[in-house]
């Protein structure tokens, strides 16, 4: 049965004519409707679910002007534009606007000449009297919301202002959207707007498709091993490697490129212009491989990434999650790779100390760990942190497809306690493995420590065993690295009490790399993904000469309206084109993300193209 919503407003029909979709991505639906009866709504949606129809559309429908508060300035022009070119009424007013242009776009508001107004918290902050308060209002919408919350990862001052906007429009429906907010975020969120009644949307965070890997302690070579071997098995399609600092970057894209990979470096440190640059081959599929601090991959549309590699263990499980979750966002299968060592924690806790919010830093990088070192299915983590309930194993994550075996560690653990002992609880954990192991390094024979009784008690496991061994003992307490003392292993009572044979510990065989890695080339099929839309064909179905050409057409016409490509039409739209081959107008407003505006701007130029692409294929 039809809601009076449905009834009322023409719904439907201005998602295909504004927006160029003929259906709406789960929970849209539900959320617009709710906000067309005027109820406040809550939702979290994981980047790419589509939040901004969620009120773009209403907005769209009801008389007056929508309100949107939005921190990232840089991305209100882009959505601006985007509604504009879709031929919806919309601007914004931020500090990079001259005073006059903001005067101008003012008086429209207040002639109700606008749908969509997109402000910065601090300009409402500075014009919620002269201005704002004068307007006629349908809804206002808060993006990025969790920046409202203290216990947010993004917190800004300005948000916590945003509570008058109740005050100031009592019955005006407010929607708070946001991509990263546990649950204690949540309720914050909506204390703090005074809508503790919002209807709640939160979306799946499940990404069935991803395939979910850790591998703990391993050699840099590995982890380039491991980068060769994704990047050729994944050939003709895109992948992206995180890694901890500039540095890092620079030293990884050089060694790849050494043994013939073309992969590119992305980092803060280069100029705007060679980030451009690097962004746009990849967006061109110029260069298929980067490798990047986590600056990379806002804002970027690419739905055949195959590959996310974590060189370096992330600082939070929002920036990790949100990091994979760039891959594989045409619903096919792709595989995500975090490497975890000692080095990391260590480094990571240290920035996390003597960051200004240290304890919530510190909390958020303990949940990360034990994610890295989670003996049950990686993907209930992750679900249960952001949103649902999981029960059940995913069977497509590392744990799932090999459980561990624990062992009775004990005299592991005396080994480790022994050498630690022995060398005045004064060393970090590279320097305790070589001792194990019983390593001719000069150091240890410098110190002589060659001559201690432990010294290569454990020549029989290699250093990545060890290095887990260790990671272990550390999480169960059992040792400590002195963080205020360059990270030396310090034993705790616990640990004395096991070196004393007082008490036995459990601990887990380490997946040899090599095992793991050959393991991994039978990764089993995702389960069936019903919630997500799936293209029927692959890339490599469709003519990647045609692709080119509409990209060079796409091209043309960013130019000379000078916008953003993507703001003319996404690469998925032209993919669509590539393969449906619309050439009439009718068929080319099938085409997803094809809304009515674009069509009489650009259609008859790609219904051209087409044509003469069928008649050159034909002969
Ligand atoms: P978010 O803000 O949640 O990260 P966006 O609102 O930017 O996501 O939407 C992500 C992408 O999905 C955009 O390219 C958008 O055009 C597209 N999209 C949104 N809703 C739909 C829909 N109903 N059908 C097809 N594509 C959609
Ligand atoms: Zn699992």
């Amino acid at each position: 049965m039809m809601n009076i919503s449905e009834m009322q407003y023409p719904i439907k029909e201005n998602l295909k004519k504004y927006f160029g979709y003929d259906d709406f991505r789960p929970l849209q639906h539900e959320i617009v409707l709710s906000l067309l009866e005027q109820k406040n709504c809550f939702v979290l949606m994981p980047t790419g679910g589509g939040k901004s129809l969620c009120f773009q559309l209403p907005a769209t429908l009801l008389p007056h002007l929508c309100i949107v508060i939005s921190p990232l300035i840089a991305l209100m022009k882009d959505q601006v534009m985007a509604l504009k070119q879709n031929g919806v009424e919309a601007a914004y007013i931020n500090s990079s606007l001259h005073y006059n242009e903001i005067h101008q776009i003012k008086s429209k508001c207040l002639l109700g000449k606008i749908k969509l107004l997109y402000i910065s918290p601090e300009t409402f902050i500075q014009s919620k009297e002269e201005f704002i308060s004068k307007l006629t209002i349908s809804l206002i919408a808060i993006d990025e919301a969790h920046c409202i919350s203290n216990w947010g990862h993004d917190f800004r001052k300005e948000y916590t202002q945003l509570h008058l906007l109740k005050e100031m429009f009592p019955k005006v429906p407010i929607i708070a959207l946001t991509a990263t907010a546990d649950k204690v975020t949540r309720q914050d969120i909506l204390r703090q707007l005074r809508i503790e009644d919002a209807a709640m949307f939160v979306a799946s965070f499940d990404r069935p498709n991803l395939h979910l890997c850790v591998f703990k302690g391993a050699a840099e070579k590995n982890k380039i091993e491991k980068i060769e071997a994704l990047y050729k098995k994944y050939i003709q399609q895109s992948g992206i490697v995180y890694c901890l600092s500039r540095k890092t970057t620079e030293k990884v894209a050089e060694k790849l490129n050494q043994s013939g990979i073309l992969c590119k470096a992305y980092h803060a440190g280069m100029t705007s212009e060679e980030r451009t640059q690097v962004q746009e081959d990849f967006a061109s599929d110029k260069i298929r491989l980067i490798i990047a601090t986590i600056a990379f991959g806002m804002g970027i549309d690419k739905s055949d990434v195959r590959y996310i590699v974590h060189f370096n263990m992330p600082k939070t499980i929002e920036s990790y999650y949100q990091e994979i979750g760039r891959a594989g966002r045409d619903g096919k299968p792709a595989e995500t790779v975090l490497f975890y060592n000692l080095g990391d924690l260590i480094i990571l806790r240290k920035f996390a100390e003597e960051s200004e919010q240290s304890e919530y830093n510190l909390e958020k990088l303990k949940l990360m760990q034990q994610y890295c070192e989670a003996n049950h299915c990686r993907r209930k983590i992750l679900i249960n942190y952001f949103s649902e309930s999981m029960f059940q194993d995913c069977s497509y994550c590392d744990v799932c497809e090999n459980p561990p075996k624990f062992i009775d560690g004990s005299a592991i653990a005396q080994k480790a306690l022994s050498a630690i002992y022995r060398t005045g609880q004064s060393e970090a954990s590279t320097m305790i493995i070589n001792v194990l192991r019983g390593s001719q390094n000069k150091d240890v024979i410098q110190k002589n420590y060659d001559r201690l009784k432990t010294f290569g008690v454990g020549r029989d496991l290699n250093y990545e065993s060890w290095q887990s061994y260790l990671l272990q003992l550390i999480q169960l307490g059992v040792i400590a690295p002195a963080y205020d003392e360059n990270f030396v292993l310090k034993i705790t009572d616990f640990g004395s009490e096991i070196l004393y044979g007082k008490r036995n510990i459990f601990l887990t065989i380490p997946e040899s790399y090599a095992v793991k890695s050959k393991e991994q080339r039978n990764v089993p099929k995702p389960k069936s993904n019903a919630s997500q839309k799936v293209n029927i064909r692959s890339p490599y179905e469709i003519d990647p000469a045609l692709f080119d050409e509409l990209k060079a057409l796409r091209r043309k016409f960013a130019f000379e309206k000078n916008l953003a490509p993507f703001i003319i039409f996404h690469d998925s739209t032209l993919k669509s084109m590539c393969e449906y081959l619309p050439d009439d107008r009718s068929k080319m407003l099938e085409i997803s993300g094809v809304s009515e505006n674009k069509l009489t701007q650009y259609g008859d130029a790609f219904i051209a193209l087409i044509l003469d692409y069928k008649s050159r294929s034909h002969t």
